[in-house]
């Protein structure tokens, strides 16, 4: 093979050698099937990830055009209570941290429905989205929040900022790993960003992936993986310091990161950053061998699930699944887990009612279901969210019913 062949970092450009780790051929997570597709072949790709040897980018190649991400996928973010009231908090914070006034300026990358910026809105700071999917700008605009439907990129921010609309702050919240071209959306922060300006990102956090054994949630839809150190490395790269970084718990983890131009000397690195700096070293993130115990771990988990539900079955337990989120399509596809050990899930989004998983063809019911046919083991695929469903689900005592978690341990509730 010529030396050119290959995957490529997406950051650095070297060239990928070393898995971080191969969950197989797998559709993409949020494909679900009617019981008219079951007949019909279907897409599946390569789950197949690396990390650069060089700059320790956790990546996938994109088998998914990011039009697609944008369009299908994107999610009505303002449904979710729990949501909404991290938006506000952050909101408040950021507004009192930075002193934001009706004289600021504030742009958020992939701004969805407009449900963060409409609490600036609110307190008339001006607020400009970003959106690509057109649909999920237009509710954005409804609620009042000025919403250009474009990707962002370079191009955009050098546009925006000649026309007299840099930012004073910057914000990204779950779309750094969904960008193809990184350089270009970096690069693109920081012409956007007015002198002094401030950019903040949030991501989970690889450490925790790493750590916590999160291998399901890593989707077609997400091409790269963060560290903070990795972060840093991307943002300097294009003339942007990070200067500080809280931790979050939202998606089982998340960092989010400040960034300032690298000759702002008003805003010192804070202990935080550093302390985060020195635990992912210490995690072993800026050196292979780490990446490569993870594989280990992800097979280790694979085989013990596997493992349970054959000891299950072998014994005439019915053993049925909770939850239809996109973690789970990625566990049930990784280990082959069909209808032989999962006669179906439940879901309390109606959409999904009637529907099968991608890949699995796991039947998807209303969560009715389980009281009527009483199963003897209930895997919460959403295992983030298990404190929430034990507690929608204590009536499965009654008949004896074990809940069980697949991650990060196989576990008893
Ligand atoms: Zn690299």
């Amino acid at each position: 093979m010529p030396e050119t062949s290959g995957p490529t970092c997406r950051f650095c450009g070297s060239r990928l050698e070393f898995t971080f780790v191969d969950l197989g051929m797998s559709p993409f997570c949020e494909s679900f099937l009617r019981e008219d597709q079951l007949d019909q072949m279907e897409g599946f790709f390569p789950l197949h990830v690396y990390v650069c040897g060089q700059c320790f980018l956790v990546q996938l190649e994109e088998y998914l055009p990011p039009e697609d991400i944008f369009s299908e996928y994107a999610y009505f973010s303002a449904y979710s209570d729990s949501w909404l009231a991290h938006a506000k908090s952050y909101v408040d914070m950021i507004t009192e941290r930075l002193a934001l006034d009706g004289s600021s300026r504030v742009v958020e990358l992939a701004s969805n429905d407009g449900y963060l910026l409409q609490y600036f809105v609110q307190k008339g700071i001006p607020a400009l989205g970003i959106e690509p999917a057109a649909n999920v700008a237009r509710a954005g605009v409804e609620r009042g929040v000025e919403t250009l439907v474009e990707f962002f990129d370079r191009e955009m921010a050098q546009r925006l900022a000649s026309s007299g609309r840099s930012a004073d702050l910057i914000i990204g919240n779950n779309v750094l790993a969904q960008v193809p071209n990184l350089n270009s959306f970096v690069e693109g922060i920081r012409l956007l960003l007015a002198p002094g300006g401030v950019v903040t990102i949030e991501f989970p956090h690889l450490l925790r992936l790493m750590t916590e054994n999160q291998f399901d949630t890593i989707y077609h839809e997400h091409f790269s993986y963060f560290s903070f150190s990795t972060a840093e490395r991307i943002f300097a790269a294009h003339g942007l310091t990070l200067f500080d970084v809280d931790e979050l718990p939202t998606h089982g983890g998340s960092l989010r990161i400040y960034g300032r131009r690298a000759d702002d000397d008003s805003k010192p690195v804070s202990e935080a950053a550093k302390a985060l700096r020195r635990r992912e070293d210490e995690a072993g993130l800026n050196g292979l061998d780490a990446y490569r115990l993870f594989r280990e771990q992800v097979e280790a988990t694979k085989r013990d699930l596997l493992e349970f539900l054959i000891d299950r079955r072998r014994e005439g337990a019915s053993i049925v699944g909770y939850g239809a989120p996109g973690k789970g399509n990625t566990l049930l596809n990784y280990c082959g887990i069909r209808t032989d050990f999962l006669d179906y899930t439940v879901d309390r989004n109606p959409y999904k009612h009637g529907m099968y998983l991608p890949g699995t063809h796991i039947p998807i019911y209303s969560p009715d279901r389980i009281s009527e046919t009483k199963p003897d083991y209930i895997l919460i695929l959403p295992w983030n969210l298990k404190n929430e469903i034990s507690k929608q689900l204590a009536y499965t005592a009654e008949w004896g019913a074990k809940l069980l978690v697949p991650i990060p341990r196989l576990e008893t509730l």
